[in-house]
């Protein structure tokens, strides 16, 4: 664990401090590094390509969805536990659409408060207390939190630059007769790794020999730059030992209204289910309704959706280039990593602690979301899902670097 040397540094999980009323499985998390920057963004004035939101709010189709929704009453009081009809079938349809997928709106479907509502309730419903859940890293800040609620432990298997690639061996050694289940992403954040066909089968394959669950995070599934999106439920085996989720913040460009989804076989969506009623029970009602319009949109919505955003992955990353970063270029979300060696800094947090006052521009330390923290010391993770004044404006700041 990196001490907290320096006064002011942000209190995140990596320097966090002990909390004495919080209960034991939850020492050592502190506030989320998206919060922190956005925190030091806002303090500094420095461009922020920390935390992942868009600076464009999505389709104009989708926003007069919810207003009228909420004008015409629908969602403004309790939707059904499982989400709204209109919601589930629409989510139904985009997967039989995009995967070639079926799944039953009413038993297999769930709307929930978010991915992030999804994945808690899904960690917290599926693990005994000791169990052990199989992930990568680096990894999403709330699935440590979520598998430490659950009282389950996390085991990592380490995705290295320049490819991510990852050792089957080291996948192998990380289980043990204690996994109960994988957690996957991908497309990968912060990584922007796209994982293929065949690591996606080996994992499968795992799967199916050790009887194990696979929980997968799909929420860039729109965001593939190269290679294509394959959700492991696809692959032959999968669908009966599989929960997929995805929500529409990032496919829609609506990260505020939190309305995400679990789509799995009857009987892991009921488990879910029940751990999520007791979470929040429902929200986002009149967002549900409009999420529902955003997701029948035509073919146009979501080409033009990636395409804009290839123009501004290749924007920051040639510019990150031309300040003296070394970058690894991803295949999908809207997150590029960067070796902070190559600019002179051996460490990532500091290097993400002095950018805004040096040169105005705030990124987010990956070290922060492994738990072998000298695998991501150097990296550091810009986002750049803004528009391209913004990231023209962050690339000649970080100019001044050199
Ligand atoms: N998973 C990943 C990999 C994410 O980057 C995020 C952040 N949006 C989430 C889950 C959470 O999604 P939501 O905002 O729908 O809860
Ligand atoms: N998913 C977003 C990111 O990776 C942040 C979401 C959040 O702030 N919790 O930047």
């Amino acid at each position: 664990m990196l001490t907290d040397n320096r006064r002011d540094r942000p209190n995140v999980s990596v320097v966090s401090s002990r909390q004495p009323f919080l209960n034991a499985r939850l020492q050592g998390f502190g506030a989320t590094i998206f919060a922190e920057m956005s925190a030091l963004a806002l303090k500094t004035n420095a461009v922020n390509l920390g935390q992942g939101f868009p600076d464009k709010d999505g389709p104009i189709e989708v926003v007069e969805a919810a207003t009228e929704a909420i004008r015409n009453g629908l969602g403004n009081q309790y939707p059904p536990g499982i989400g709204v009809p209109e919601l589930r079938n629409a989510i139904r349809d985009h997967q039989q659409r995009f995967y070639g997928l079926e799944f039953d709106p009413d038993t297999e479907i769930l709307v929930t408060a978010g991915a992030s509502e999804a994945l808690a309730a899904s960690v917290i419903a599926l693990c005994e207390t000791g169990d052990e859940v199989v992930t990568f890293e680096p990894w999403y800040d709330i699935y440590g939190a979520n598998i430490a609620m659950a009282g389950a432990t996390k085991k990592v298997v380490t995705l290295r630059p320049p490819h991510y690639a990852f050792e089957e061996s080291e996948f192998l050694a990380a289980l043990s007769p204690k996994t109960r289940l994988i957690l996957l992403n991908t497309p990968h954040n912060p990584t922007g790794k796209v994982f293929s066909r065949e690591e996606l089968e080996f994992i499968a394959n795992v799967a199916i020999e050790r009887d194990l669950l696979v929980v997968t995070d799909e929420v860039y599934e729109h965001l593939v730059f190269e290679g294509e999106h394959i959700p492991i439920a696809s692959l032959p085996g999968m669908r009966e030992r599989t929960i997929t989720i995805s929500s529409g913040g990032k496919t829609f460009s609506f990260t505020g209204w939190k309305i995400g989804w679990v789509c799995s076989t009857p009987e892991l969506t009921s488990a879910v289910r029940i751990a999520k009623q007791f979470l929040t029970y429902v929200s986002g009602g009149p967002f549900q309704y409009a999420i529902a319009t955003g997701l029948a949109l035509g073919d146009d919505y979501y080409e033009t959706f990636l395409s804009d955003m290839r123009a501004k992955r290749d924007y920051l990353s040639a510019g990150l280039r031309s300040a003296g970063f070394e970058i690894f270029e991803p295949q999908g979300t809207y997150f590029v990593t960067a070796d902070a060696r190559s600019v002179g800094y051996e460490d990532g947090l500091e290097l993400c602690w002095q950018l805004p006052e040096k040169v105005g521009v705030v990124a987010v330390p990956n070290v922060v979301f492994y738990d072998n923290q000298e695998e991501g010391a150097h990296l550091i993770r810009f986002a750049f899902c803004k528009s391209l004044d913004v990231l023209d404006e962050a690339v000649n700041r970080l100019q001044r670097l050199s």
